[in-house]
């Protein structure tokens, strides 16, 4: 694998390699781009089948956090680490210990949080090396991400509805939710206090079963939630639903929900704009936990003003709706174009 190649494919800035004898730590740290500020995002721990994979996978993940924090509004550019290992069996205490001090060498190009396979313990052991960490436990900021995920999506879906129905009021909307877990769930307790009727789905029986009773939900087969009668569809659980297989299938007016990468391909979001469905793209509606990541970065978190600042994932569709609309293309092509305006400056113009 030419590595140098690779990074030039999606504009890399710097790959970190770094190994620890004694814990057996062996990690990659991608930095995509700086412009915004220091690059920001998760630590993924996983049993990679190889290197290349945990490079691929790192280059992928931090590109991501570039479009995902700008779209965000927040001064942090993007990043990822990975750690190569089982979560299950390989994590200890001196390997978090060796990583912070790793990533307090890079003197704060890098901030990093929970991903896939770490969670808010290891985060506090990485803050015993280094402060550019957030969501461990002392800063009071949740480890669980998932509610504040929830109330940016239930604003954005607001935005959506503004857009679509001119009324933002979700009251009497039937919602479709594909995934009852940690986001859909709160989002579910949001919609159903404002009236709306959820029919949802979920692979866990027990999650479908919560939703039914809390919220007075109508339960249907997985494979049967892409066909429900409804305004919305809110897909809560996996990246790759909206293609060629589900795109026939639709009768929602919009889609928007927190799962990460909802098109399968980029021409599956011009499919839904030639069917006339409004899509909330997902690194602008998901948005909410880097929103309150950001916020523990502030000194003390406060969960008010972190849900202050998700409030405005509202603002932020509403742009790209109107890009979309005034440029007569896909919502995932504006804002795309609007983040990458945000990054490289107006003159950087992409799909025009
Ligand atoms: P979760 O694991 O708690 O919930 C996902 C749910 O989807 C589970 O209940 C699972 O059983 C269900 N599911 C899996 N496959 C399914 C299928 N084929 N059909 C129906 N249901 C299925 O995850 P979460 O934290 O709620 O995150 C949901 C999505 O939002 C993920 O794509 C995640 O990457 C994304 N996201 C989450 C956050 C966050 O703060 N948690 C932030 C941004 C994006």
């Amino acid at each position: 694998m030419d590595i140098i190649k690779t990074m030039e494919k999606f504009d890399h800035e710097q790959i970190i390699f770094s190994r620890d004898n004694k814990t057996g730590l062996k990690v990659i740290v991608a930095i995509h781009n700086t412009n915004l500020g220091p690059a920001l995002g998760g630590t993924r721990m996983w049993p990679y089948k190889s290197e290349q994979e945990a490079i691929i996978d790192a280059l992928r993940l931090s590109d991501g956090m570039t479009y995902k924090n700008a779209g965000a509004g927040v001064d942090y550019g993007g990043g990822k680490a990975v750690i190569i290992g089982d979560p299950k069996k390989d994590k200890t205490q001196e390997m978090f210990l060796a990583f912070g001090r790793i990533i307090e060498r890079l003197n704060g190009r890098f901030i990093t949080a929970s991903d896939v396979g770490t969670n808010m313990n290891d985060l506090s052991v990485i803050h015993e090396e280094t402060n550019y960490v957030t969501g461990y436990s002392k800063t009071g900021s949740s480890g669980n991400s998932s509610p504040i995920t929830a109330f940016g999506v239930y604003k954005g879906m607001k935005a959506a509805a503004k857009h679509t129905f001119g009324n933002e009021s979700l009251k009497g909307k039937t919602i479709a939710v594909q995934g009852v877990g940690g986001v859909a769930y709160a989002l579910c307790e949001l919609l159903a206090k404002e009236g709306a009727n959820l029919v949802v789905t979920d692979v866990n029986r027990d999650a479908v079963d919560a939703a039914v009773k809390d919220f007075g939900a109508k339960a249907v087969e997985p494979d049967e939630i892409y066909s429900v009668d409804c305004d919305v569809f809110s897909p809560c659980a996996l990246g790759g639903i909206i293609n060629d297989e589900t795109l026939p299938q639709f009768k929602a007016k919009i889609i928007a929900g927190s799962a990460n990468n909802q098109l399968k391909e980029e021409k599956h979001g011009d499919a839904l704009y030639e069917k006339g469905i409004l899509h909330a793209p997902d690194f602008i509606i998901s948005a909410g936990g880097v929103l309150n990541a950001v916020d523990g970065l502030k000194g003390e978190y406060n969960k008010q003003r972190a849900l202050k600042s998700v409030e405005n994932i509202y603002n932020n569709l509403m742009k790209v709706f109107k890009i979309a609309k005034d440029s007569k293309v896909s919502t995932s092509i504006a804002a795309e174009r609007m983040v990458t305006e945000q990054i490289y400056g107006e003159t950087y113009k992409v799909n025009s």
